[in-house]
């Protein structure tokens, strides 16, 4: 980040309007030297707008510049006089700023500040290990057979999947323990956060090519009541969508997220590679916690190993078969 970023940005805007007077006013070929310095303008100013952009901020900022994208074009279509350019840039822009909105209202960002470039990098910088705000405690590992152990003698089970499954293409194995463990009678859930995942709506698109049910697939605010009347959270390939420092620690570059509050349930276990921090770079306390489990290695890999355990448990002959 420059300092002084926010003046830097409104005079390259500036001197984009007077090089575009100048260029309007200019006969050709004398108007392609403001028009060629605009566009090196542009390209600064764009590069500038988006590097000093923080955190977990990036989903918005991706969905707003697709927005931008749209309106573009639509200036374009209204220069070119060409109807259809300026109804798709419409379109374009005018969905890309609604989504823009919704992911602002989800991550409890402000529209306004982030159009004007305050992009939530003020939140802070993620702490560094052995800082004060940095977790403290030792991590608890736990192995495939108590998982499965933990999830056959649960009532309520909450699944939180984020990014990981996404990668490890998790979801069709996850989908099958879900059916094992509905058979047998076990309240089975999905918590989808707003932004888990690298896209909108990632999650629900991942389960549904599953055939997961949509009845049991609930969105943040319908579930995140519910987890402290649960018995095992099986948290797959997320990390910033359930981090409680986005709560807790109003120093963090998530503080004031919204997410989904996983450590209420009894017991919670956690499917990832290793400590690592997710997209937004932030550790998160809840691999700290005295009830979370850390089950290390690929989702897929793990799930399809509890999946396999689950199906021997329940009927074993089958499983030999
Ligand atoms: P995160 O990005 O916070 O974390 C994903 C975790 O998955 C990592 O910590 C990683 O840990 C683990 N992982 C990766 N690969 C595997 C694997 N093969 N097996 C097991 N685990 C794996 O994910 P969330 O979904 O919780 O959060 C989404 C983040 O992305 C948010 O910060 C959001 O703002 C941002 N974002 C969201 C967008 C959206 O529109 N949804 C768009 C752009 C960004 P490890 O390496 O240890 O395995």
């Amino acid at each position: 980040m420059l300092p002084g970023r926010h003046l830097l940005n409104v005079s390259l805007l500036v001197a984009t309007a007077l090089l575009g007077v100048q260029f309007v006013g200019a006969a050709s070929p004398a108007g392609l030297q403001p028009l060629l310095i605009m566009t090196a303008i542009a390209c600064l100013l764009g590069i500038h707008l988006v590097a000093a952009i923080g955190g977990a901020d990036m989903p918005v900022v991706i969905s707003m510049l697709n927005s931008y994208s749209g309106w573009a074009a639509a200036a374009a279509g209204f220069m070119l006089n060409n109807d259809l350019l300026i109804i798709t840039g419409a379109l374009v822009g005018s969905s890309g700023a609604i989504l823009s909105y919704i992911m602002c209202k989800a991550m409890n960002r402000s529209f306004i500040s982030v159009i004007l470039g305050g992009f939530g990098a003020e939140g802070g910088k993620a702490p560094a290990k052995g800082s004060e705000q940095a977790p403290v405690g030792e991590a608890t590992a736990t192995t495939v057979a108590e998982t499965v152990e933990m999830l056959r003698n649960a009532r309520s089970v909450i699944i939180a999947p984020g990014y990981g499954m996404a990668v490890a293409q998790a979801q069709h194995a996850v989908a099958d323990i879900t059916r094992i463990l509905r058979d047998r009678g076990v309240n089975v859930r999905f918590g989808i956060h707003p932004v888990a995942g690298r896209l909108p709506g990632h999650m629900n698109v991942l389960l549904a090519e599953a055939s997961v049910p949509y009845d049991i697939v609930l969105e943040m605010d319908e579930i995140n009541e519910d987890f402290e009347k649960t018995d095992v959270v099986l948290v797959i390939g997320a990390n910033d969508t359930v981090n409680p420092s986005a709560l807790e620690d109003p120093n963090s570059p998530i503080a004031g997220m919204p997410v989904l509050e996983v450590w209420h349930a009894e017991q919670v276990i956690v499917l990832k590679r290793s400590m690592a921090s997710g997209y937004a770079g932030v550790d998160n306390p809840l691999f700290y916690k005295e009830n979370t489990a850390m089950l290390f290695g690929d989702a897929r890999q793990n799930v399809d190993a509890i999946r396999g355990a689950l199906v021997q448990a329940e009927s074993p002959a089958m499983a030999m078969a």
